[in-house]
């Protein structure tokens, strides 16, 4: 027996990754699309999440959507008994999504909020990597052309967007998954265009377990090569991650870390986690861009136009 899903929101990460996904794993079946303006062939197609929980087939849900609409969409899934997988970031608020893992548990649900960098392939030998050494310094550089990678999205400009966090929060779903412990945030400097609510341009100072110092700094008006790189100084030793996490290299040294499949491997663990009625979420990631947000120093830049 497959388990049945449907997808909401078809935007450019359910149409690049999720619908992919599913077709490939023998777990799933796609059950139906759920979308304002998109659609999917050979599948009901629903526009809103009402509609397909109250007259769609009983699926289990993927919530493709921006966060800043994920607390009233989650909440209904959930009430009708939905599992369901959310996209990063989970919610636009700590308060959100507690409230969401809240209600899930209450209801016997299993809620998987992923991280899709986690599964990038260099991820774990890093975090092998880590447990046996005391970092003395890590370094975060994630730059990217934010007209590239998020087109004509008005939503990520908007209050409860992100902003380059929407990217940023990748890098830090690995830092919190290769560094257990709190993280905490010591000072942020935030740069929003004048024409947005949102940041284009953060740097920040953290230290992580003990004393470590942590310094991310994400850009979203990089053209040419992009740079998704976490570096990590143990002593005299020194990892890098690359790629956002697709490749790494221990002192200066390559090494295969195997194929890229972050989006079959989130797939594959919901799978697992339905099988199990479990959930799997944790909102350390979140947590550093809300303190960030509530420590940073904002200043006005430039007006960005797509
Ligand atoms: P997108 O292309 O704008 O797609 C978002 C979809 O959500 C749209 O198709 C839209 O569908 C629906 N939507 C938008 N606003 C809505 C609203 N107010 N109410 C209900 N539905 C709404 O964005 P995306 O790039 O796919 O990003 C979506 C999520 O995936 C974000 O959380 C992002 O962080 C995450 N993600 C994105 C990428 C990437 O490379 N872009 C990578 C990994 C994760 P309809 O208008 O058709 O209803």
């Amino acid at each position: 027996m497959t388990i049945p899903v449907a997808v909401v929101g078809i935007g450019k990460i359910a149409r690049d990754q999720h619908l992919p996904a599913i077709a490939a794993n023998p777990d799933f079946t796609l059950a139906a699309a759920v979308s304002r303006h998109g659609k999917v062939e050979g599948v009901p197609n629903f526009t809103d999440l009402e509609t397909f929980l109250a007259e769609g087939p009983p699926a289990a849900v993927a919530l493709c959507t921006p966060p800043d609409v994920r607390l009233q969409m989650c909440l209904a899934a959930i009430a009708a008994g939905r599992d369901l997988l959310i996209e990063k970031p989970p919610a636009a608020t700590l308060g959100e999504i507690e409230t969401i893992i809240a209600a899930a548990a209450k209801a016997g649900v299993v809620l998987f909020a992923t991280w899709h960098s986690r599964f990038a392939p260099a991820v774990e030998p890093a975090r092998a990597w880590i447990a046996n050494r005391t970092p003395t310094r890590i370094t975060i550089t994630w730059r990217e052309d934010v007209r590239r990678w998020h087109p004509n999205q008005a939503w990520i400009w908007q209050a409860g967007g992100f902003g380059v966090f929407d990217p940023g929060i990748n890098a830090l779903s690995i830092l919190t998954h290769i560094l257990p412990g709190a993280i905490h945030v010591d000072s942020a400097e935030l740069e929003v265009p004048s024409n947005a609510f949102t940041p284009i341009a953060a740097r920040l100072a953290m230290t992580g377990r003990g004393a470590i110092p942590i310094s991310a700094d994400f850009d979203w008006r990089q053209e040419g090569p992009q740079t998704w790189d976490i570096e990590v100084q143990a002593g005299a030793e020194r990892l890098k991650l690359r790629m956002g996490g697709a490749r790494f290299a221990i002192d200066g040294v390559e090494i295969d870390a195997g194929p890229e499949e972050e989006y079959p491997e989130i797939y594959r663990r919901f799978a697992r986690l339905i099988a199990a009625r479990e959930s799997d979420t944790d909102i350390s990631p979140l947590r550093i861009v809300a303190d960030a947000c509530l420590k940073g120093r904002q200043t006005a830049t430039e007006a960005f136009h797509d």
